[in-house]
């Protein structure tokens, strides 16, 4: 590993700490709204949230993003990040054939 040289830094769009891009969530948004995009490779305007931080993921602090589409945004979040429990998937358990 010799690249040391040169870390890439972004900044939360929640909080605005500045943490490596490697460490942050991105997320881009697209016409049909914002996209969370774990990859990095999406074309597009891209934005940054901690991932590991679940106040990064409220509506409120979402909203100058993603505007009207925050609670989407705050949502999505929850369920990749969060593993909250979505009302549809609770009958999850491994069922014993
Ligand atoms: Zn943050």
């Amino acid at each position: 590993m010799s690249r040391a040289k040169h870390i890439p830094i972004r900044q939360c769009i929640a909080c605005r700490e500045r943490r490596p891009k490697r460490e942050l969530l991105r997320i881009v948004m697209t016409e049909g709204g914002p996209v969370l995009d774990p990859t990095g490779r999406r074309p597009g305007r891209g934005a940054y949230v901690c991932p590991d931080r679940p106040e990064c993921w409220a509506e409120k602090k979402l909203r100058r993003l993603a505007g009207a589409k925050a609670a989407e945004l705050a949502l999505a979040l929850q369920m990749v990040l969060g593993n909250v429990a979505c009302p549809a998937s609770q009958n999850e358990q491994p069922s014993p054939q």
